[in-house]
């Protein structure tokens, strides 16, 4: 076993000291087999949730009423799941009820995708009842059990499919894939949160570019929020040579500006973004129209560092135009200043320098000049030289 599920080793001994049976299970078997860097590690167990509540100091209660608590061991949480399998999922959200059920094997029976529903015991033994170990090296997503069932019960699971294919680089199967186009309607039932947490990860993902394909060939973007208004959005990204991207917010920024007529609000309104990614699709969009008419010093001193990659990125999708991160990073360092704290002067120093004149927007638009002249090199970033050029302007103007 290596270091993530050693860690965790403690959690399901504690379990199994109890006589309860314990398992690591999904996402983390699948990596494990596949030789990717572990995720989160998640715990299957036979003991009900007080149970093991009562066994562990710090536990977090969050999904007790699907039967999932939040271990915390030695700085790192663990879910930890009684065995179950879902009831009826009439209201497409969550499973009307939980049914504890007494082993693994039933356990794994409700997991989505046959890679997804192995186990793993303390010793490495793996228990593959839907043979996951063939699927991960045939390359190949499946449902576990009839497709177009599995998305009845839960069509998020069809944006889940193609996620994985991006993360992974996975072929869908044809059965898979054909129930997907015929259940493709049904996304629209889904909390469209949900949706977005599939759709982040799906184009932070190394095959984004053929899972976008896939979104086509599946049909499932004609039941994304937005797209399905704007068909021919959907033509930008059939066109357009993606590669992995930051999350949603690129992505959003991408989509805005290859197509006026949609802007970011509309996308972050109907997939209910966060205020976090909202302002960042919209200060990458800003920026971006602005690069033909800004100096380009400016356009970088505006990105700041950690927007240079997005920038990049977005000139390569979007212009087909190559520009090295590098050369925007030394770009970037040989600004004059790096960010708005790094001014000399302060508006009470503007505002000291003409004690006549009343405070007002013009406060504002002086720093903002000020601002730009130094990123721009236009005078130096010292006290006494940009009080001198402020007083030069200010006589021009009052002349
Ligand atoms: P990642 O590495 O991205 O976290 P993961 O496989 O761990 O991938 P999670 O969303 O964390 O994915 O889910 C953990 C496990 O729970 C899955 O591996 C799968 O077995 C099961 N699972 C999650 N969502 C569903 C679902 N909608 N339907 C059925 N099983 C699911
Ligand atoms: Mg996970």
């Amino acid at each position: 076993l290596e270091q993530p599920f050693l860690k965790a080793l403690p959690v399901l001994f504690a379990l199994m000291k109890q006589g309860y049976e314990a398992y690591f299970v999904g996402g983390s078997v699948r990596d494990h087999i596949m030789g990717r860097t572990i995720g989160d590690i998640d715990i299957a167990t036979s003991a009900r949730p007080e149970q093991v509540q009562a066994l562990f100091e710090k536990v977090i209660p969050i999904g007790i009423e699907h039967g999932t608590v939040v271990v915390q061991y030695k700085g790192d949480s663990y879910e930890v799941t009684t065995y179950r399998v879902d009831g009826d999922y009439n209201d497409f959200r969550h499973p009307d009820e939980v049914t504890y059920v007494a082993t693994i094997e039933e356990d794994l029976s409700r997991r989505d995708f046959t890679m997804n529903a192995m186990a793993m015991d303390f010793n490495g033994e793996i228990i593959d009842p839907y043979n996951g170990q063939d699927a991960i090296h045939n390359s190949i997503i499946e449902t576990v059990g009839e497709a177009p069932v599995r998305f009845q019960e839960d069509p998020l699971r069809m944006m889940r499919a193609l996620r994985f294919s991006s993360q992974l680089g996975f072929t869908i199967s044809e059965m898979t894939l054909n129930a997907i186009i015929e259940s493709a309607y049904l996304l629209e039932k889904i909390a469209v949160e949900r949706i977005a947490i599939e759709f982040d990860k799906l184009v932070k993902g190394e095959n984004i570019h053929s899972s976008f394909a896939l979104l086509i060939e599946s049909t499932l973007v004609y039941y994304l929020p937005v797209f399905k208004n704007i068909p021919s959005l959907t033509k930008v990204i059939n066109k357009l040579p993606f590669q992995p991207l930051k999350g949603i917010e690129e992505a959003i920024a991408i989509f805005v500006l290859s197509k006026p007529e949609v802007v970011v609000s509309t996308f972050t309104t109907e997939w209910k973004c966060s205020n976090k990614v909202k302002k960042e699709a919209e200060q990458l969009v800003n920026i971006y129209m602005k690069r033909h008419f800004k100096p380009f010093k400016w356009i970088v001193y505006q990105l700041g560092e950690d927007h240079l990659d997005s920038y990049q990125r977005l000139l390569s999708i979007i212009d087909n135009e190559d520009v090295s991160l590098e050369v925007l990073k030394e770009n970037f360092q040989d600004l004059p200043i790096h960010s708005k704290r790094e001014l000399a002067l302060s508006g009470n120093d503007l505002k000291s320098w003409f004690p006549n004149c009343k405070p007002g927007p013009w406060l504002k638009t002086y720093m903002n000049q000020i601002e730009e002249d130094v990123v721009l090199g236009n005078v130096q970033n010292d006290k006494e030289a940009i009080e001198m050029w402020v007083k030069k302007w200010k006589q021009h103007e009052e002349s």
